[in-house]
């Protein structure tokens, strides 16, 4: 088997079932055959592989491609052409992988539905009148549907956990730091993490393997020491002691749902864990928090699109004030706006203290419930979402409806630590259902080996 094969079989099952899926924004075909028939030919006089050599990889449309159009799905940034590549990329091109694509989004990465993408949206491949997910939910579906056998997504309140859980993928969302946002278009830079989206828990180790670690264009990436993900995946979790927080499998979750992650305490008891139920008091707020600091921060980050910098400018506009305005008006979506409009305000003076400041405060409450269970508990285990997919159309009326979505995965972004989704099951219309397996703070070891026992 060659390279050219496993690009070539990509792009046939993209050609087979893109028309329903909708997984891509932009497809890198002719770059991506190029790049491989040259690592075909240098195979034999090669003595060193990279990690990922020759393997067909998604990347979500918010991480910049140098000269392949990012659009973060967004029509302000229609026509943007990246003149660098995100650290994740230059890792992703260091380690031999090939970039199949720019996958589809909610815009600017928010949303959990794919419904917010400016463009259209994605559809699941499960089910296609149900929704992915979002906001990787192009990511977490083109894995899915066979058109890749690895993406990258982000996450900042739950964005590639639970388009996994929808799609029945396993998705990432690393401790914050771990991962360089070099490159990731940000939308809330206390929040956002970069991560992969996979079939297989192994899988996810190699990506992780491949993007993970210090770099120096990102204030905010930790200068912590990589472990060897795969070995730790090792099937043992006899001894190990797991947390189930009585809040996540209470009021709300579906009674399918709560029993599927029943029946997994049950299979990782049978082998030797233990657990025990415990508290996150502060978590009920976690949805209300997230939502003022995740908007704040994104009327700050987004100021930067003003139709004169990047992307796309509107040519209705008689002076330099009705440019940035109409090119905004015109270039972002109701979402979007929505949350430039709540941030704004949250931050403007007067209300800085009753919102922006309270909110700081009750995250650090949150964080500190996670420090405390930690010190009894290897990991946290618990749904990654209350309910399988809803159906397309189900929840856009009402933004309030969809920002609950994000009720039992928000809490690990305020609190920075790691999570991960694998599927656990199939609900009552035979959707995948999600189990979250959460760790300390750089322990993702833990939550491989853990994930890896179960599946
Ligand atoms: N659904 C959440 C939001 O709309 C989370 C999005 C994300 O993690 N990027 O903000």
């Amino acid at each position: 088997i060659t390279v050219t094969d496993l690009v070539d079989e990509s792009y046939k099952r993209i050609g087979e079932v893109e028309d329903k899926v909708k997984a891509f924004i932009t497809l890198n075909e002719e770059a991506a055959r190029e790049q491989a028939a040259k690592l075909d030919s240098e195979i034999g006089a090669k003595d060193q592989f990279g990690l990922l050599f020759g393997m067909p990889i998604g990347v979500k449309d918010n991480i910049v491609t140098k000269g392949l159009r990012t659009t973060c799905a967004s029509k302000i940034l229609a026509n943007f052409d990246p003149v660098y590549d995100a650290t994740v990329t230059e890792k992703l091109h260091n380690a031999e992988a090939i970039i199949i694509g720019k996958c589809n989004m909610d815009e600017f990465a928010m949303g959990s539905s794919n419904e917010n993408s400016g463009f259209y949206p994605t559809k699941n491949p499960w089910n296609v009148d149900y929704v992915p997910g979002g906001s990787s939910g192009g990511s977490a579906a083109a894995v899915a549907a066979g058109e890749v056998p690895f993406a990258l997504g982000s996450d900042t309140g739950g964005s590639i956990r639970q388009p996994a859980a929808f799609c029945g993928v396993v998705g990432l969302k690393p401790t914050y730091g771990l991962v360089s946002r070099f490159g990731l278009v940000a939308y809330a830079s206390s929040l956002d993490q970069i991560g992969p989206i996979t079939r297989s828990v192994e899988d996810n180790a190699y990506i992780l393997q491949t993007i993970a670690g210090h770099d120096r264009m990102d204030s905010t990436s930790a200068n912590v020491e990589i472990p060897d993900y795969l070995s730790a995946l090792t099937g043992d979790v006899k001894g190990l002691k797991i947390a189930v927080p009585t809040e996540y499998i209470g009021e709300g979750v579906r009674a399918d749902v709560k029993e599927a992650v029943m029946n997994v305490l049950k299979v990782l008891e049978a082998q030797g864990a233990v657990w025990e139920e415990v508290s996150l008091p502060h978590s009920k707020y976690a949805v209300a928090t997230y939502y003022l600091l995740a908007s704040s921060e994104a009327s700050a980050n987004l100021s930067r699109f003003d139709g004169v910098r990047y992307g796309v400018r509107s040519d209705n506009a008689k002076n330099i004030i009705e440019l940035y305005k109409n090119s905004r008006s015109e270039g972002f979506g109701e979402e979007v706006k929505r949350r430039i409009m709540l941030g704004t305000f949250a931050l403007s003076a007067g209300y800085y203290d009753a919102y922006y400041k309270k909110a700081q405060r009750v995250r650090t409450l949150i964080k500190n419930d996670f420090d405390k269970v930690f010190e009894k508990y290897d990991v946290i285990l618990g749904p990654t979402n209350p309910t399988p997919a809803f159906k397309i159309g189900e929840k856009t009326n009402d933004p309030l409806t969809m920002y609950v979505e994000d009720l039992l995965t928000i809490p690990m972004n305020l609190a920075g630590v790691p999570g991960i989704s694998v599927p656990c099951g199939f609900s009552s219309e035979g959707l995948p259902i999600g189990l979250q397996i959460i760790g300390k703070h750089f322990d993702e070891s833990t939550v491989y080996r853990v994930a890896h026992a179960y599946e």
